[in-house]
């Protein structure tokens, strides 16, 4: 790819791509050298894309309100998986959500009971519930793995956003 072709991916794609592909992508993109010089300006180089402004809107993104509880600080990124059996199939779905450390507890218990009960009456929902349960349950139980990474994300994409 060159330079012009993935500087204009980035762009375009930034917010729909999968965080790991997203992280990947910004990697590639530091290596270049192109995140400060094109993405942010020569002359924003300092205010926009450096590793301070980046941590200061992650500390605030952090320290924000909780959308569904209203209560301020302890903000995690989660992504919550449930399944639904329909006689042959099983749809999986999967729901990032942004929210403070209980509501994230919440969205994940209920969506694991939905699942405990929707997602077993299918042939492949016999093996895809017990894995859907599990990822919801290790994220339940240890700190939000990944977490940091997607707010990461969320902050690096809102400053470019401001930055035009
Ligand atoms: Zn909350």
């Amino acid at each position: 790819m060159s330079d012009g072709v993935l500087e204009v991916e980035y762009r375009k794609y930034f917010k729909d791509l999968l965080p790991e592909m997203a992280l990947i992508m910004l990697a590639e993109l530091r290596e270049r050298g192109l995140l400060a010089e094109q993405i942010g300006g020569p002359e924003n180089q300092e205010s926009c894309l450096s590793e301070e402004s980046i941590q200061e809107k992650l500390a605030e993104l952090k320290g924000s309100k909780c959308p569904r509880c209203e209560k301020s600080g302890d903000i995690v990124g989660v992504y919550v998986k449930s399944a639904v059996s329909f006689i042959t199939r099983v749809r999986v779905e999967e729901e990032e959500i942004i929210c403070c450390r209980d509501c994230a507890r919440d969205a994940l218990w209920r969506a694991s009971l939905v699942t405990a009960g929707a997602g077993w009456w299918s042939v492949p929902g016999i093996f895809v519930t017990p894995w859907v349960l599990g990822t919801n349950l290790i994220k339940y139980k240890s700190d939000f793995p990944g977490s940091d990474d997607r707010l990461r994300l969320i902050a690096i994409s809102e400053l470019t956003a401001t930055e035009k």
